[in-house]
């Protein structure tokens, strides 16, 4: 049975002592529950995660990820965080393949690719975001849009390191707007994924993959987009900052 995962995307959001206040408060109400095949990763800024991680090392449901590593082991590239540090902090999950990363940071497919595997030689767990902007919505080419974001990167790896992704459909004109894909249409997406992956590996795999929908999902709407069979979770952003909201989301597998 695949996981059921509800992760929080801090982003750019909260400074040391909030993060970590907001991380207490999550943990404390569903750190110590059974949960049975529910997970709930939280990937917050580099600053917080020794902390958090360190924080919820005895949880079985709670989880710590970052939001981005480097392509390269380590060396002369100042400012940024390698796959290793990120693992030694105790973070199991890094999402990779975010649309703003895409977007602000020129991230491609080929240096996805790699990021991938840096993350998977290193112990973490890849949460790889796909998705289309508004344009190519409605052009209606996202079919192939979506298929060419996994083609070139997820489905390179083998069948053991792809049983690590999770996989979110984060649609770009969805994320911080308000603007919520229906529950049919991430359906209909995930769905998709789903049918790509048993071509691409087989219908076991397939069936083992957690795909989460990513886009201003809040309190309001996670119930009816949880319950499609397709969709395993979500991918909060906003929601994510205010533990209340959060926990809402959270509780909507109970
Ligand atoms: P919002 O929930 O704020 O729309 O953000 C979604 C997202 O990008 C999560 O990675």
């Amino acid at each position: 049975m695949r996981n059921k995962i509800v992760a929080g995307n801090w982003k750019m959001n909260l400074d040391y002592q909030e993060g970590i206040s907001l991380f207490s408060e999550i943990l404390n109400m569903v750190g110590d529950e059974t949960r049975g095949n529910q997970q709930v990763i939280v990937c917050s800024p580099f600053i917080h995660l020794y902390n958090i991680a360190q924080q919820s090392k005895d949880s079985e449901n709670v989880f710590v990820g970052a939001q981005n590593i480097h392509q390269n082991d380590s060396g002369a590239y100042t400012g940024e965080i390698s796959a290793s540090q990120v693992k030694s902090t105790g973070a199991s999950y890094v999402i990779l393949g975010h649309s703003e990363r895409r977007a602000y940071f020129g991230e491609d497919e080929k240096l996805l690719e790699v990021k991938l595997n840096q993350a998977l030689k290193n112990g973490l767990k890849p949460i790889f975001c796909i998705g289309e902007t508004k344009d190519e919505r409605e052009s209606g080419e996202f079919w192939d849009i979506l298929a060419k974001q996994l083609k070139e990167t997820v489905f390179l790896l083998s069948n053991e390191d792809f049983a690590n992704v999770v996989l979110a459909y984060e649609p770009v004109w969805a994320i911080g707007t308000g603007l919520t894909a229906t529950p049919e249409q991430a359906q209909e997406v995930h769905a998709f994924i789903r049918e790509e992956i048993a071509k691409s590996f087989n219908q076991e795999v397939a069936d083992n993959t957690s795909i989460l929908y990513g886009g201003s999902c809040n309190p309001k709407n996670a119930a009816e987009l949880f319950s499609q069979a397709d969709i395993d979770g979500g991918l909060i952003g906003g929601a994510s900052l205010k533990s209340r909201d959060f926990l809402d989301i959270i509780n909507v597998f109970n």
